[in-house]
């Protein structure tokens, strides 16, 4: 409100950079059509760019096949899809999943359902006073009741990177499966999902400058295969009769109905937008800005940071001494400033730090060193 905006709320939502909404606008003016079922040149050109974008994310994520890569409304959708299929399929009383104490709401719910319609019970890789996680307690939860592992890539208000290549090792080797939440890591870090060997890996798009309503899941294909439907509909059935339907190949299998076509489309210009400007050079970027605030912030009296893992990606949480985190939220924001405050959907690990919520600033490609020399000297004046 007539100050220039200093957006540090990235890890919330990112900003879309113009070629993305160029994209949504350029779909909607100039081929605006359904999907998949069309035979006319509108429909048939719709269709490609929808496809086109999973050949990007089957790239930029490095799956094996395009057979893998479900489109969905982002993260939250691909966690329960995981939960509501595979979960109750596969969960039975006495069961066990294994999650940690720094996941997100949407990692959280989903098992919690599940674990009480099939009574099977959630277990909780703790983590230490810098927000890592305890591999000794997570290797002593696992056992041969452990079913799934489902775990957060990088914290959305840590900015801790789990050592998931390790966690996978280790539970694989019971015998047992892993989600992998890669909501907040997969605008910072290189993703192999073959390399990580994950089972599943779920991200939305409107973190990665694209549009919001759309997002992924990747599944290894012989587990997607085997997994019962989610939404039942169209496009999801190869035939229909009122005595039995059968279902697609993947992976229309999940994706019943209308998908959110513009948005989808849209996506692949953010990937593109990433690549372009070279995931590495961004990572160098943010890691920078990581580091300044980090310094500049522990300079402030009564600050004190919540997440000190060795390796972070760009958000920064903190508290204030003496204060509340909205109230520093509000003032911040009458400054232009945009921040987060609250528990971040992660009301378990507030409980863990003893903490009502934090202040959380977020880096992407587009902020600077000025940027967050402003957020300290609005913060100092906030404080005062
Ligand atoms: N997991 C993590 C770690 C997140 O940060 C978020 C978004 N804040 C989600 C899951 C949920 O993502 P979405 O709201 O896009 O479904």
């Amino acid at each position: 409100k007539g100050r220039p905006l200093v957006y540090f709320d990235n890890a919330a939502t990112s900003q879309k950079p113009q070629v993305v909404i160029d994209a949504l606008v350029n779909y909607y003016s100039n081929y605006n059509a359904n999907i998949h079922r069309g035979i006319h040149t509108l429909a048939e050109e719709a269709t490609a760019a929808f496809e086109e974008t999973r050949d990007a994310v089957q790239q930029f994520i490095h799956a094996a096949s395009r057979e893998q890569i479900v489109f969905t409304r982002g993260t939250t959708e691909s966690i329960n899809l995981v939960a509501y299929t595979w979960g109750r399929q596969n969960i039975k009383a006495g069961d066990e999943i294994i999650i940690s104490a720094m996941e997100h709401h949407s990692n959280i719910v989903p098992w919690q359902i599940i674990c009480e319609e099939k009574k099977a019970a959630l277990r909780i890789i703790p983590v230490n006073d810098n927000g890592e996680l305890l591999m000794d307690e997570y290797q002593k939860l696992i056992g041969p009741k452990t079913k799934l592992v489902s775990i957060v890539h990088a914290s959305n208000v840590l900015g801790t990177v789990n050592p998931v290549k390790e966690i996978i090792r280790l539970v694989h080797a019971a015998g047992a499966i892993v989600l992998v939440d890669g909501a907040q890591s997969s605008v910072h870090l290189d993703i192999d999902v073959q390399d990580m060997d994950c089972d599943f890996f779920a991200f939305s798009a409107h973190k990665i400058y694209g549009p919001t309503g759309a997002g992924v899941l990747y599944g290894r294909k012989k587990i997607l295969e085997s997994m019962p439907v989610f939404m039942g509909g169209g496009e999801m059935i190869k035939e229909v009769t009122f005595a039995k339907t059968t279902y697609n190949d993947l992976p229309y299998k999940f994706e019943a109905g209308t998908p959110n076509i513009a948005d989808v489309i849209a996506f692949k210009a953010a990937l593109q937008f990433l690549q372009n400007a070279g995931k590495a050079r961004v990572r160098k970027h943010e890691h920078e800005l990581l580091l300044y605030a980090t310094g500049r912030l522990e300079e402030i009296p009564g600050v004190r940071i919540i997440g000190r893992a060795k390796e972070k990606v760009s958000v920064i949480s903190f508290v204030v001494d003496k204060t509340h985190p909205q109230d520093i939220g509000i003032l911040l924001d009458n400054r232009g400033i945009a921040v987060r405050t609250g528990h971040h959907c992660a009301e378990p690990l507030m409980q863990r730090f003893n903490i009502p919520g934090t202040v959380r600033a977020s880096f992407a490609v587009y902020n600077t060193k000025e940027e967050v020399d402003e957020l300290v000297s609005g913060l100092q004046k906030a404080i005062k």
